[in-house]
């Protein structure tokens, strides 16, 4: 007899200003549909915004995905992680600097995780316009632990100006 394994939703932020910013999102985001135990379900627009953090550096582009999988919250960091590493990311890029590719866990099913290396609900989706205008196109109805429905989450009218591309 198969056992089908349990599930479950997360949502990942892609964001890239190196290398053919557009086109690193989309690999990305294709590279997710092949993580093991693991199916897209959803992918935002493409959304263009200048950087953040004071460092002077070229525009961002930003994506959320939805997937659906059956590994544990850590498994699928090490696999976005792995994704980062194979665009060759480069792990000792300075924080708010630019880079060829970011991936963030944003959401895991309705858990709330706080380890040394995982905090998910990720603490930018109530920050950056760049994670939840996506977010709010693909999931306005989501509800994320700590901040609730995901429509009804404002959007932050001080930050750089942010457009959708494609
Ligand atoms: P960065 O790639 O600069 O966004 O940061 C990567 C680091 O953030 C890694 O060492 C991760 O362990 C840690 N981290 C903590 N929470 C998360 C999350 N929700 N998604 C991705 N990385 C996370």
């Amino acid at each position: 007899m198969t056992q089908s394994a349990r599930r479950y939703p997360a949502y990942v932020g892609i964001g890239s200003n190196l290398q053919g910013p557009a086109r690193q999102v989309e690999n990305a985001a294709a590279l997710l549909a092949e993580i093991p135990g693991t199916r897209r379900i959803a992918m935002s627009s493409l959304y263009r915004s200048s950087a953040f953090g004071g460092v002077e550096q070229p525009d961002f582009v930003n994506a959320v995905a939805a997937v659906l999988t059956t590994l544990s919250a850590a498994d699928l960091l090490a696999e976005l992680q792995a994704i980062e590493h194979r665009q060759g990311r480069e792990r000792n890029e300075a924080r708010w600097g630019p880079r060829v590719i970011d991936l963030d866990l944003l959401v895991y099913s309705s858990e709330k995780i706080e380890t040394p290396d995982l905090s998910v609900p990720h603490p930018g989706i109530g920050e950056r316009n760049f994670v939840l205008l996506p977010l709010k196109e693909i999931a306005p109805d989501l509800v994320i632990p700590g901040l609730g429905r995901v429509a009804s989450i404002p959007v932050n009218l001080e930050e750089p100006s942010i457009s959708r591309i494609a």
